[in-house]
């Protein structure tokens, strides 16, 4: 297409060469050549970088559209892998996953059927030591991420932010629909009953810290912890314990890593 482009600017100028003579004609031939290579040189780095955008939009969506398919097989799915589902903003989950199974933990909160002895052994064990606390909240539909989303920007924008602004604040601590954990049934939010805020200091209380030493002994692992952000994409949270099967909660909890550096 370029190489076309420039064949036809020569052409053209060759000819008007002819009417000035010879020499002229040649010089003119050149200038003209150089000025039209050079035009058609930013032109091409114009429509290049555009393709390039463009390439990598869609390879992204394209990404994203695998990594929705492989997980809603591996979920759904018998094989251990189910235990092991990455789901964030790179990795969603289709909008219509549902568990197979859904089991109640405490009226009104409902996990996957199949983390349910972990979890409760888990409450059942933090108990026993004296500690005091509660799922507040576990497996939530497409719509009810929507509207978790919504709720919270809605706050921040009665706080006076701009739209943008509280969109980029929401989308740092409530995940966009299709890219929340709690879709999964296998995540849960535990909070203390000394402290009911969903911040920073819920992690200084008696029932995550013992969560943090130990949840790994049922399965399970602090997701969202400090200094990961850049790699979760999602801020410290102190109350969000996700699933991931013995094995991989032990070496994740030791490695001290996220989940994404696992997999990796
Ligand atoms: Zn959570």
């Amino acid at each position: 297409m370029i190489k076309f482009d420039f064949d036809i600017h020569e052409i053209k100028n060759f000819g008007m060469g002819i009417v000035l003579g010879l020499a002229a004609g040649a010089l003119i031939v050149s200038l003209g050549a150089y000025y039209i290579i050079s035009e058609d040189n930013a032109e091409a780095a114009a429509k290049e970088a555009e393709l390039t955008s463009e390439n990598e939009e869609l390879r992204g969506q394209i990404r994203k559209e695998n990594a929705v398919e492989a997980n809603t097989e591996t979920l759904a799915g018998d094989e251990d892998g189910w235990q092991l589902i990455l789901v964030n903003e790179d990795h969603p989950l289709d909008a219509s996953y549902v568990p197979e199974k859904l089991t109640e933990i405490s009226p009104g909160y409902q996990v996957d059927d199949r983390i349910v002895s972990n979890l409760q052994q888990m409450l059942n064990d933090g108990a026993a030591q004296g500690l005091s606390m509660y799922v507040t909240s576990a497996y939530r539909s497409y719509a009810q991420q929507i509207e978790t989303f919504n709720a919270s920007m809605q706050n921040r924008l009665n706080q006076q932010m701009t739209p943008l602004e509280a969109y980029q604040e929401t989308s740092t601590s409530v995940a966009l629909p299709g890219t929340s954990e709690h879709a999964t049934g296998l995540a849960v939010d535990i909070i203390s009953t000394s402290y009911g805020e969903l911040d920073d200091r819920q992690g200084d209380t008696a029932e995550q810290k013992w969560l943090m030493e130990h949840c790994w002994e049922y399965g399970f692992i602090l997701r969202y912890p400090p200094e990961k952000s850049d790699i979760t994409g999602i801020i410290y949270e102190p109350w969000h314990y996700r699933y991931v099967g013995k094995d991989a909660a032990q070496e994740i909890t030791e490695q001290g890593i996220t989940l994404e550096e696992y997999l990796e």
